[in-house]
């Protein structure tokens, strides 16, 4: 696994991100889908669009993501938006995620309907596993202090 990172983030260190990136792929990823996955963690503030705190897309084989994260955002946020994007890689991968963003999963589809993004299943996939993989991730610092 190749993690890279572009741009500046001056509320959480690389290392943190990586580490916590690592983490997550552990928790969503098949150890298969882990080893050639090439991340790429982007800072820039010039995507910043449509006021959104980070989006993911893939590059240019299936195994290349780009997740960006705003830069302005508190440490807490941007956090939880790189879990939330790795939800979304976790469903590319998996083939959850339909060519117009809707979860191809008939069990997860049924979750909610098409159309608004609050609506999206997909989204609501990623919005509720958040917390989770953010507190999971947590406990894991907290027992590596602890030992
Ligand atoms: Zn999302």
């Amino acid at each position: 696994m190749l993690v890279i990172f572009e741009g500046k983030s001056s509320k959480v260190s690389f290392d943190e991100f990586c580490d916590m990136a690592m983490y997550f792929c552990g928790l969503l990823l098949e150890p298969d889908d882990i080893d050639d996955l090439e991340l790429t963690i982007s800072f820039e503030t010039d995507l910043a669009v449509r006021n959104w705190n980070g989006y993911c897309e893939t590059g240019d084989s299936d195994k290349q993501f780009l997740i960006w994260i705003r830069r302005s955002k508190s440490a807490a946020i941007q956090a939880e938006t790189l879990a939330h994007e790795m939800v979304h890689v976790k469903q590319y991968i998996r083939g959850e995620m339909a060519e117009d963003g809707q979860h191809t999963s008939p069990v997860l589809r049924s979750w909610g309907g098409c159309g608004s993004y609050a609506e999206n299943t997909v989204e609501i996939e990623a919005f509720g596993r958040t917390h989770g993989l953010i507190n999971r991730y947590n406990l894991h610092k907290q027992e590596k202090i602890d030992v």
